[in-house]
């Protein structure tokens, strides 16, 4: 959703606080789309601190779905965001996206948002989400997920640090 300021940037000392839904039914991940299963209003305060300067602060708490990095169950992972930020309104638009070297929530006057939100997510997003410290994965062999039980395969020939220490054990008979 889009927030005009211009009437908090018409004023030094000014500042005002918007409450919006966050509009995003999905987040851009690393390897793939992550529904957002639920989210809280998104809080944006602004604040005019004189120079075409505003503060930006608020956040929200987004719930994405997000497949194990192991099984690929999915795993509703919840992450909290703050933003604080503070904006030069003398910089351009093109400028402002290589200060921030992130795509940008800012045209003109309007915030974006979901846009913000959806930079905050790239940053606190962690590199692997789990749907348990010891999830077991799924076997490698038949697919099967090794958290609900083993299924049979015999994984130890397919371990390839195994194979370079036959192979080291293989060279050494051949001697
Ligand atoms: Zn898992
Ligand atoms: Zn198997």
């Amino acid at each position: 959703m889009l927030i005009n300021l211009s009437e908090v940037f018409t004023l030094e000392g000014k500042e005002r606080t918007w409450t919006v839904p966050l509009e995003m039914r999905s987040y851009e991940g690393a390897d793939g789309k992550y529904p957002v299963a639920s989210s809280e209003p998104v809080t944006v305060t602004v604040k005019n601190l004189g120079n075409r300067k505003l503060a930006l602060t608020g956040g929200t708490k987004v719930t994405l779905t997000i497949p194990c990095a192991r099984c690929l169950e999915p795993v509703e992972y919840t992450c909290e965001i703050d933003f604080d930020q503070e904006l030069d309104m003398s910089s351009s638009d093109d400028d402002r996206v290589k200060d921030l070297d992130e795509q940008s929530y800012l045209t003109g006057y309007n915030l974006d948002a979901d846009r913000l939100v959806c930079n905050e997510l790239s940053l606190n997003l962690p590199m692997k989400v789990l749907c348990k410290e010891d999830c077991k994965g799924i076997c490698n062999r038949c697919g099967a997920n090794l958290n609900y039980g083993t299924c049979g395969c015999d994984t130890r020939s397919l371990d390839p640090r195994m194979a370079v220490i036959q192979d080291i054990f293989k060279q050494f008979k051949e001697v």
